[in-house]
């Protein structure tokens, strides 16, 4: 069972937030295998050179490559990989855990821009839990690649669905577009909102309970 849904809203400011893993760094994740650095380079070139060049671009093109190579460190890595070291769960693991506020940074597909924000993880488990900080990893991980946010949103439920086999799962993301606000119509307040449900969590009245728990979106 599957629910997708997405909505533009006014930005009104930082929301609230707790204390969560910090982002992970792309160096932990090893240099991006998937990533022809020098191809990357050769073509910047290309787009330094038609842009007219010059001596101050010299060095862009060897910089936008290393900067793709972090972008898009996940093209390649499994996010299950950071599911593996799970716990039974046992009377001191709950029956929901939440964590909120996950930075991230991915790159639409549709511009090569980025974009930018917070992803609101949720899960009801079923036999294993995971540590919390591994649900930053897999969020770095799928964000890592040429996306979309919706499917952004549905990758990340689906990693934890598959991994974690757990009895529900609701992953909310909230995020800013540099090809909305720098771009076309320019809007530099509007966020975009995605979420994707599973199991118990896909259920109207313990999605909006969750909502409740995450706060800060209309
Ligand atoms: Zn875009």
């Amino acid at each position: 069972m599957s629910e997708q849904h997405a909505m533009q809203r006014e930005s009104h400011g930082a929301p609230a937030s707790v204390p969560t893993d910090r982002p992970v760094d792309a160096a932990t994740l090893g240099t991006a295998t998937g990533v022809d650095v020098a191809r990357v380079e050769a073509a910047v070139r290309e787009i330094v050179a038609a842009l007219g060049g010059g001596p101050t671009l010299e060095r862009t093109p060897e910089r936008v490559a290393q900067a793709y190579s972090e972008f898009f460190a996940g093209i390649g890595v499994d996010p299950l990989t950071h599911l593996t070291d799970t716990v039974a769960v046992g009377p001191e693991t709950g029956e929901l855990v939440l964590q909120r506020d996950i930075e991230f940074r991915s790159m639409c597909e549709h511009h090569l821009l980025p974009f930018i924000g917070v992803v609101h993880v949720a899960y009801v488990p079923g036999e294993r839990v995971v540590g919390l900080g591994k649900l930053a990893r897999v969020v770095e991980t799928i964000a890592s690649r040429p996306q979309l946010q919706e499917r952004l949103t549905e990758e990340i439920a689906d990693a934890l669905e598959t991994g974690l086999d757990p009895r529900g799962v609701l992953v909310v993301v909230d995020a800013q577009h540099s090809c909305v606000s720098a771009r076309g119509t320019r809007q530099a307040a509007s966020t975009t909102v995605t979420m994707a449900s599973r199991g118990e969590l896909a259920t109207a009245a313990h999605r909006a309970e969750v909502m409740a728990l995450i706060g800060g979106i209309a």
